[in-house]
């Protein structure tokens, strides 16, 4: 990676302000997926280990610049604490003289876990008083949170500009995965790419046709292509103003010579509902009042067949509706597919928040080379933009950061 790392600098006995991404889903105060907590142990364990006072930071949910008792971090130091094995405290608020006060007391090894960032209002504004008030507290700003890295707030990107600014374990480790993916990847460089809609996913595709060899397309967004190409798909969900974008974008892969695959059966369903009805069909026989849910055996046969010749797979959207049990079977199999590839040597990489729930879901991915912990900034890294967050800190070559 080309940016400074926490390994490049001396943290020991230092003030280190950490950004981290523990924005974790709640059902009812209680955590359903504690993934982006684990994912960020690495690199608070590596600071406590060499004598940093941490300052840990995050935002929980979408609060709005105001109090919100239910997003609150208190779960998240909970299961943080019983993960390092020792209590965490939190501050009431994420700035504030209570807060100066606890930060004071701090010494080499201790941590200390700040209140939800996003109670203020000028986080999310990225407010330079409050970015300098974040950075007074600290000598040194870690950021590892990737997946808010495509925001410029106050502490993703406003502190980087007060302290010696550099990259977290977590954020390295994002960072050179997807970086090696757009800017070195092994060919064949081979695409699967699905989820509900070609909209959004516009600048993710064009980006993909300017470095893959094949683009496999699959989910909701594949049915958007097959309607431009005049098939009559029913009730299955179709973005009618899109279907310009989607021959514009299946022209420039004919132009570029990128293979550009789409299912040629499907699952149908009565209703979108686990015990509907349900049918496989070719594409070009969709029932009226029916919708396509997943896609079909012989299009997972044609597109595992394809991947077959791929040194590098990158997959962003699920294939169906894989939340639906028998509807997942398409998303399941191209899973499996693309695990087994890994210990052949392709390297596999996996991007997109509901695309990484399905590996997990089947607890593949320790089996993947890459799983991505941030999803839309996954996406934007992806489509070739600069990730603020990744933008502010120090340069590799960039003198002493301590
Ligand atoms: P990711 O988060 O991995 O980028 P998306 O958010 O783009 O993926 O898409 C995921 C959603 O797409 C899922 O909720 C899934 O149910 C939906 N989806 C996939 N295939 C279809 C389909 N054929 N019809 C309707 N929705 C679909
Ligand atoms: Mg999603």
């Amino acid at each position: 990676m080309n940016k400074k790392t926490v390994r490049d600098i001396d943290v020991r006995g230092k003030r280190v302000f950490l950004r981290a991404d523990l924005n974790v889903p709640l059902d009812d105060g209680k955590i359903t997926d504690d993934t982006r907590i684990r994912a960020s142990l690495p690199t608070l364990v590596y600071l406590l280990e060499n004598g940093a006072a941490v300052i840990l930071a995050s935002h929980l949910g979408r609060p709005r610049g105001k109090v919100n008792d239910a997003l609150r971090l208190k779960p998240v130091a909970d299961r943080l604490g019983r993960l390092l094995g020792r209590p965490v405290r939190m501050t009431g608020d994420a700035l504030g003289p209570g807060v100066m006060t606890a930060v004071d007391k701090l010494r080499p090894g201790d941590m200390l876990l700040l209140e939800n960032l996003r109670f203020h209002a000028e986080e999310e504004a990225n407010e330079p008083a409050f970015a300098t008030a974040l950075a007074d507290m600290a000598d040194i700003y870690v950021n590892d949170a990737f997946g808010s890295a495509h925001r410029a707030h106050a502490s993703t990107e406003g502190i980087a500009h007060h302290l010696p600014a550099v990259a977290g374990l977590l954020m390295e480790r994002e960072v050179s995965a997807l970086s090696r993916l757009m800017e070195r990847p092994a060919k064949p460089f081979h695409t699967v790419i699905g989820g509900a809609k070609v909209s959004g996913k516009l600048e993710v595709l064009e980006s993909l046709l300017s470095r893959c060899q094949a683009v496999l397309v699959g989910g909701g967004m594949a049915n958007t292509f097959l309607a431009a190409k005049g098939h009559a798909l029913g009730k299955s969900l179709v973005e009618t103003d899109q279907l310009d974008n989607a021959v514009r974008i299946m022209t420039e892969a004919r132009r570029k010579r990128v293979r550009f695959m789409l299912p040629t059966d499907a699952l149908v369903a009565a209703q979108v509902h686990p015990r509907a009805q349900r049918q496989v069909v070719r594409v070009g026989e969709v029932p009226r009042d029916w919708s396509i849910v997943d896609i079909g055996p012989e299009t997972v046969a044609a597109y595992t067949s394809h991947l077959d010749k791929a040194r590098t797979i990158f997959w962003n959207g699920p294939m169906g509706v894989f939340e639906i049990a028998p509807f997942a079977e398409g998303t399941n199999a191209m899973a499996r597919y693309i695990a087994e590839r890994t210990p052949r040597g392709v390297i596999t990489v996996v991007g997109g928040g509901d695309s990484v729930a399905a590996v997990d879901q089947l607890g593949l991915i320790d089996q993947m080379s890459h799983v991505s912990t941030g999803g839309g900034a996954s996406l934007e890294f992806v489509e070739g933009k600069i990730l603020p967050g990744v933008a502010a800190l120090l340069d590799a070559g960039e003198g002493s950061a301590s």
